[in-house]
């Protein structure tokens, strides 16, 4: 039976954050009984055919406002379709300024066993310039309340390089961090898109732009601390404890197939990656009208599955096999990419273990710079 993984994007915000450069409305909440309605009915003309699902994502956006009964239409639209497997992951990313016991009961008794929090600072005055709407006290009530409703599977994500932020207080946060006791950790560099309000006030000279070094240093803070409290990293962005790696997001790194739903999603079908419309009016009205969303689509060559397979491979802290890159491609890795790999091996940002080559912690700091040697 073929597996498949599913993403569902969840385009509603309750306000915009400073920084943000996702796909997401504010102020069209009103939108959601709509929108399930359409993610229903884009289920159904998207089915494929005796797959079976082995995880489930809410991503957005701000899924945690949709309310259990919406997801209960979802899993039901999704069960008229597929058969999803027994322990299949179903993760629902949350904003701490949403959430209370009784919604996180609710959407667990649907069928949400994994929670990812976006807490992203746990300093008020950073969680203002970043404009959440959520305050620390509220993020850690929520760690509090997952725990309660019964989420043993918990992600929290957390932003480095905030602008303004001293070493030593990160290193704080980081030692708060680590007693939250959360089985997954997510840590993203601040990244500042053209369009977002931040990007506009670093213009202004009202604010300092991201600084590098400053971000690599809390970097590497984070790599030492988290793993003397057994966080163990596997991808350049994450960390779990023993068995609570993100399924879901292992799909994406090791490109296996998954089905992207709702405005702006992705998919990545019989090697052909699919991208939904980014207009949440047109998305609606097609679906209304039982007419699937424009898409863009683009099939992958041979060269760019390759190349993708290295770079996302690379991105895994156990990097990528030689042997499966001949079982898929009929190519020697270490042969096809002699040149990139000795130089960045001289730059030390990669090296070869055991048949699989992969990123040094230099390298992980610099991923980009390997990246691009790679690109097709
Ligand atoms: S909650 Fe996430 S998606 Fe929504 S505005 Fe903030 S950063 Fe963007």
């Amino acid at each position: 039976m073929t597996k498949l993984s599913i993403y569902i994007h969840v385009p509603f915000c309750r306000r915009r954050c400073a920084y943000c450069s996702f796909v997401s409305y504010a102020e069209r909440e009103a939108d959601i009984p709509a929108y399930t309605r359409a993610i229903a009915e884009e289920i159904r003309l998207r089915c494929v055919d005796g797959a079976e699902i082995k995880t489930i994502y809410f991503g957005g956006g701000t899924p945690s406002l949709m309310p259990a009964d919406s997801l209960k239409e979802i899993f039901k639209a999704i069960r008229t379709c597929y058969q999803i497997a027994d322990g299949a992951e179903v993760t629902l990313e949350a904003n701490p300024g949403t959430i209370s016991l009784e919604y996180l009961k609710s959407i667990r008794s649907v069928g949400i066993n994994r929670l990812s929090l976006g807490v992203q600072s746990l300093d008020d005055a950073e969680l203002g310039l970043l404009g959440r709407i959520h305050t620390a006290a509220q993020a850690r009530e929520a760690i509090n309340q997952a725990r309660e409703a019964g989420f043993t599977d918990l992600s929290l994500d957390f932003i480095y390089g905030i602008p303004g932020r001293k070493l030593d207080d990160w290193r704080k946060m980081l030692d708060e961090i680590v007693t939250l006791g959360a089985s997954h950790l997510s840590l993203y560099g601040l990244t500042l898109e053209e369009d977002a309000p931040m990007h506009h006030r670093v213009k202004l000279g009202e604010l300092s732009a991201p600084d590098p070094d400053a971000a690599a240093s809390e970097y590497e803070l984070a790599e030492e601390i988290l793993e003397r409290a057994s966080y163990q990293q596997y991808e350049i962005s994450n960390w779990s404890l023993h068995g609570f790696e993100s399924r879901h997001n292992l799909v994406y790194w090791q490109r296996t197939p998954y089905l992207g739903l709702g405005v702006a999603s992705h998919s990545f079908l019989d090697n052909r990656r699919i991208a939904n419309t980014s207009s949440l009016d047109e998305y609606l009205s097609c679906l209304s009208e039982g007419k699937l969303p424009p898409q863009t689509v683009e099939v992958i060559s041979e060269a760019v599955a390759l190349s993708e397979a290295v770079i996302l491979g690379l991105r895994l802290n156990e990097g990528v096999s030689s042997d499966d890159i001949k079982a898929h491609f009929s190519i020697d890795l270490y042969g096809h990419f002699a040149n990139e790999i000795a130089e960045c091996s001289s730059l030390g940002l990669l090296e070869e273990q055991g048949g699989r080559l992969r990123l040094t912690p230099r390298g992980r700091l610099l991923g980009n710079e390997v990246f691009m040697r790679f690109l097709a």
